[in-house]
């Protein structure tokens, strides 16, 4: 534990530790190496953001997706996949809903869908934002090329969410079929943050085939790439792909790593995911408890939500917005944070 902390304490210190020095602390996880590590991110946390938690309201605009992820429920071959995409009308629906509630950023994620071109999407991007003009706009929508890209930020996008799933090009291959590669998403992240997105990253924690060194490479990318935003939660696997039968990530190992991701870059958002509430009842409250500072409450229509299934069990529960709304304020309170209605952008004033 002793060699632990000094490097919790180095990488307080100085937000850089070597491949090696990370891979040290991620194989040797403890209930003592979190509470350390969570001790430090809480900190931090405090510092910048104070205790308050940002909401986004996640708005899954479509599950159709030319893609084929291994690990993903609305890939192209799972032909059990019963799909939907949302109209421009649909999506302003959600976007007045959820602004009612005091929503002040919507989050528009989907599957790699060609009908939402650039035509279309510049045209909802700039109806919401004309019709909320203080209210961020962030997009979750996969590989576009950088004039796409451009486009998009013209229209008035504030931010965009794209994992970069692995930071080692031989494991994302096993992740994902050939035409997809590290290289380009990882050109992608650089193009969002040269554009001026406030641009997110971020892996699932357990993926098959990952190790203390991939993991590893994971928090150099983060520490170097800098993301405003850093999306993680556990894999859990969906039953019609192919890694069906590879068991869920740990959620202990997610919660440890958003303590080290908040150590690495302090200022960073990061949400306690759905998927963290998934696999454990009080997965997100813990997981602000471990550094994370927002929170993606679901405000897609109640119709689509089971139907958007990146994984089993996904919490969709069929609740009305406000109702999950109400709900999460209340686990908030109880934990001793309180929930923001304002936009929650990433400090670059300090
Ligand atoms: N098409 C968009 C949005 C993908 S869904 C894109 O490519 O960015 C958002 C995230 O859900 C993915 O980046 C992935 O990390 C996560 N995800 C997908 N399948 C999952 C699974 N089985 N378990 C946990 N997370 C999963």
């Amino acid at each position: 534990m002793e060699k632990v902390k000094q490097l919790i304490d180095k990488l307080y210190k100085i937000r850089s530790l070597a491949i090696d020095e990370y891979k040290y602390l991620i194989e040797n996880i403890s209930e003592e190496a979190m509470s350390y590590a969570k001790e430090k991110a809480i900190k931090l946390r405090e510092f910048y953001y104070g205790k308050e938690v940002f909401i986004r309201g996640l708005i899954e605009i479509s599950n159709i997706c030319k893609n084929d992820c291994y690990y993903c429920g609305i890939r192209k071959s799972n032909k059990l996949c019963s799909r939907y995409r949302l109209t421009k009308e649909d999506i302003l629906e959600c976007c007045k809903e959820g602004y009612a509630l005091g929503f002040r950023t919507f989050v528009l994620q989907g599957g790699e869908d060609p009908y939402f071109d650039d035509r279309r999407l510049t045209d909802i991007i700039k109806e919401i934002k004309a019709l909320y003009p203080e209210c961020a706009v962030t997009l979750s929508l996969g590989e576009r090329t950088k004039e796409s890209y451009k486009a998009l930020k013209q229209a008035g996008a504030d931010r965009y969410l794209l994992r970069h799933e692995t930071a080692d090009s031989n494991h994302y291959s096993k992740l994902h079929p050939i035409n997809l590669n590290l290289k380009n998403r990882v050109q992608c992240l650089i193009d969002l943050k040269a554009l001026g997105f406030q641009t997110g990253c971020g892996f699932m924690v357990g993926s098959p085939f990952q190790t203390s060194e991939t993991l590893a490479k994971d928090l150099k990318f983060i520490e170097e790439f800098k993301p405003d935003m850093c999306g993680i939660g556990p894999f859990i696997a969906h039953k019609d792909t192919p890694f069906a039968s590879y068991e869920n990530g740990s959620v202990k190992l997610t919660l440890y790593l958003l303590s080290l991701i908040r150590i690495i870059h302090p200022k960073v958002l990061l949400p306690a995911t759905t998927a963290l509430g998934t696999l454990n009842d009080n997965g997100r409250e813990n997981g602000i408890l471990s550094g994370a500072n927002v929170i993606m409450p679901n405000l897609s229509p109640k119709e689509v939500r089971k139907k958007y299934m990146l994984y089993d069990n996904k919490k969709s529960d069929g609740d009305e917005a406000a109702e999950s709304l109400e709900e999460i304020k209340k686990r908030i309170k109880k934990i001793g944070y309180t929930i923001s209605v304002s936009r929650g952008d990433v400090r670059k004033d300090i």
